[in-house]
């Protein structure tokens, strides 16, 4: 059997009673039009070892083996969906890699064959969506070369945001500071099975090359903490906190970063964090 003689999705899911556990935060996406676009995102796979997270019942995982990816592993919690699964490998000429586990624990880097591009591609699930991205995010040496990963569209926002706006925080600085950002595809919420009640959409990420990538997440972390943690507060007053773990006040941190001490974190660029978190990291105590 090819992919192409494969059941349609909606068959494959009555067939094996596979419906949605809200629990495990499932949404489907049953159009292969809609997953075959998510997928044409990371680009020609055709040397690349993908990595796709939460499989469900396989619209996506199609789409990245029809893309002709080299191989693909698949990391999904639900024991329910490994025969439909199982399936889609035999179609796909044994390409495809079935792990059942909690994406969270796993060591992607061991997962996966060695060398080549790695490409992650995901539709998360809401629930561990963010904790995900930051463990890919924080990941060193980093394993993948590209992520397309699905998220609702708040956090999408909250990826790319620049800043200036709400969207822009902590989640902004670090990706922007690990990686290359942009917005690939906005998907409304009646796109899924069953639709959630927020709207997605799509963000593809590269790391930056070795040179340009900020590699201290720590002191990105608690910079970024303590400055968004109070921010509609002056970060003269807001980084207090990042500043008691230092030798210095928090004035001077940020004078030594170049950054206006009366200044609201919003307004600070991802150079202006990267420069606070290595005046946090050359103050900092023990
Ligand atoms: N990829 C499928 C699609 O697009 O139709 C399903 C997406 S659904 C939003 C999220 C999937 O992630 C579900 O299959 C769910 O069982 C799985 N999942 C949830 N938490 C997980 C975890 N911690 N590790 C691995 N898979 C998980």
């Amino acid at each position: 059997m090819s992919l192409d003689s494969l059941p349609p999705l909606r068959e494959v899911i009555a067939q094996h009673g596979l419906g949605a556990n809200k629990a495990f935060g499932q949404h489907f996406l049953l159009d292969l039009n809609l997953t075959g676009k998510i997928a044409s995102l990371a680009g020609d796979m055709s040397a690349a070892h993908a990595i796709e997270v939460g499989p469900g019942p396989g619209g996506l995982t199609r789409a990245i083996l029809a893309a002709g990816a080299k191989s693909l592993t698949v990391v999904e919690k639900d024991d329910r969906f490994l025969g439909a699964l199982e399936e889609i490998g035999t179609a796909s000429g044994g390409r495809l890699d079935i792990v059942q586990a909690d994406a969270l624990q796993v060591d992607e880097d061991a997962l996966l064959p060695a060398g080549g591009e790695r490409v992650i591609l995901s539709n998360l699930p809401y629930n561990v969506g963010t904790l995900l991205l930051i463990k890919w995010l924080e990941a060193e040496p980093v394993w993948w070369t590209r992520a397309v990963l699905m998220f609702q569209r708040e956090v999408a926002d909250r990826v790319v945001a620049a800043p200036g706006g709400k969207a822009y925080g902590r989640l902004a600085v670090i990706s922007q500071a690990r990686c290359q950002v942009r917005m690939g595809l906005k998907v409304p919420a009646r796109a899924f099975t069953p639709p959630p009640k927020v709207d997605s959409a799509v963000v593809v990420l590269e790391p930056l090359p070795d040179n340009e990538r900020f590699e201290d997440v720590e002191a990105l972390g608690i910079v970024t903490a303590s400055a968004f943690g109070q921010r509609r507060k002056t970060l003269r007053r807001s980084l207090a906190q990042a500043a008691g773990q230092t030798t210095a006040s928090a004035e001077e941190l940020l004078t030594a970063a170049g950054i206006d001490p009366g200044a609201r974190a919003e307004t600070v660029d991802v150079a202006g964090f990267r420069r606070l978190a290595e005046a946090w990291r050359a103050a900092k105590t023990g």
